[in-house]
């Protein structure tokens, strides 16, 4: 299987001029080539084939208002070119219905402003990591590499990204073979929800990271800073950029997050499912959905990716039927529950249920994981409001009358 290794790059300032012109040319043979196809649509003309846009962009080079691309390497622009020919099949494949999910649009013009610039050098390229650790890029320079860790194999392509922060990265994509680790005895569901980031179906609630919170609070403070500041001042630039940098960081520990949970579920379970994609609660919240919709579609293709990887079964259920109003241990629908409830008990069965585990023991449930319902039944007394996010399971398992 195919994955991205990314590591950050030590930019200097020569590779940062190369760079920026290479991200340049790249953005005017994307930007020509789309206009060209549209003029020709606007015109009643036939679609303009990818070998046509090809043998166009080597005729540009020839003429002087074009000849600066020659300056760049020929594969990074022709790599431009199937970025905008894989956004057309896209959006040709949704039109159609042929492509499944949220609806594609036509690709859209490139903008220097836009946040994150990339360019893409292929084997043909002849890009080559060295053996003093630096990575050769053709026409770029020899750019050192902070190797968070090595990687598996020699890798087919590499992007060079300079995000909105103004780092750049490498992201290589290389050919892994999977390496199935040795049986595990436990299955598990998990739902994914606001109060919690994850609640398992054996009981585990696992909250985002303490200071995780308290950097996503600071970042809200210093993004309410830059709104004061007059637009386009030199103290609105500065806050800006440093609103830029605190994103940056913020997002990395998201994903390390991520990254730790989603490799420590795939170790100590043999089957893991998740709803297709949860947005339970969301409507009660001001929180940012495009936020969490983006971390958990993220979090799930972890588990994904890495249960091929090490020989785990994975399960992705459609959403579920309001999965908190079923009973997890008779499996009797009870009616929808006032928002705020921490514990019901179910009128069929009696059992008193924890509305997070609840969900996640029907997770498992409908990917025919067979988990015990017993995680997800709770003491009968009163439960205080929580402060913390310890877990409200008894430690044996009820089994009500
Ligand atoms: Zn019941």
């Amino acid at each position: 299987m195919q994955l991205r290794y990314n590591y950050r790059l030590d930019v200097r300032p020569r590779h940062r001029s190369a760079l920026a012109k290479a991200f340049g040319c790249a953005r005017v043979v994307f930007n020509d080539a789309l206009a060209a196809r549209e003029s020709a649509y606007q015109a009643g003309l036939p679609y303009i084939t990818d070998a046509e846009l090809s043998a166009r962009l080597t005729l540009a080079k020839r003429t002087p208002q074009r000849a600066w691309l020659t300056e760049v390497s020929a594969v990074v622009l022709q790599e431009a070119l199937a970025d905008l020919n894989t956004g057309y099949r896209n959006f040709f494949a949704s039109l159609s219905g042929k492509r499944k999910g949220p609806r594609v649009g036509p690709p859209r013009f490139r903008s220097r402003k836009d946040h994150r610039q990339a360019i893409r050098f292929t084997a043909n390229a002849r890009f080559k990591v060295l053996p003093n650790g630096k990575l050769r890029l053709p026409k770029v320079g020899d750019v050192p590499v902070r190797w968070s860790r090595p990687l598996p194999s020699k890798p087919s392509s590499v992007t060079v990204i300079k995000d909105s922060a103004g780092r750049y990265f490498a992201s290589f994509v290389v050919k892994i073979r999977s390496e199935p680790l040795p049986q595990a005895k436990r299955v598990v569901g998990i739902d994914l929800g606001l109060t919690h980031f994850a609640v398992l179906s054996d009981g585990t609630k696992i909250a985002s990271p303490r200071f995780l919170r308290r950097a996503e609070k600071h970042l809200k403070r210093r993004q309410q800073g830059v709104s004061r500041k007059q637009e386009g001042s030199h103290n609105w630039e500065k806050a800006r950029n440093g609103v830029a940098r605190a994103h940056a960081r913020v997002a990395d520990a998201r994903r390390d997050f991520r990254h730790q949970l989603s490799t420590r579920l795939i170790r100590d379970n043999q089957a893991v499912a998740v709803e297709g994609l949860a947005v339970k609660g969301l409507a009660r919240t001001r929180m940012a959905k495009s936020v969490h919709d983006a971390g958990w579609a993220e979090f799930v293709a972890m588990l994904e990716y890495k249960a091929r990887l090490y020989g785990r079964e994975f399960h992705r259920i459609g959403r579920l039927e309001p999965s908190s109003q079923v009973c997890s241990a008779c499996r009797t629908k009870d009616g929808p529950k006032p928002l705020r409830v921490r514990v019901w008990q179910c009128q069929e069965c009696g059992a008193w249920l924890d509305p997070d585990i609840n969900a996640a023991v029907n997770v498992a449930n409908a990917a025919g994981l067979a988990v015990t319902a017993c995680g997800a039944q709770v003491r009968p007394e009163p439960v205080p409001a929580q402060r913390r996010e310890a877990g409200t399971r008894s430690k044996s398992c009820r089994k009500a009358a």
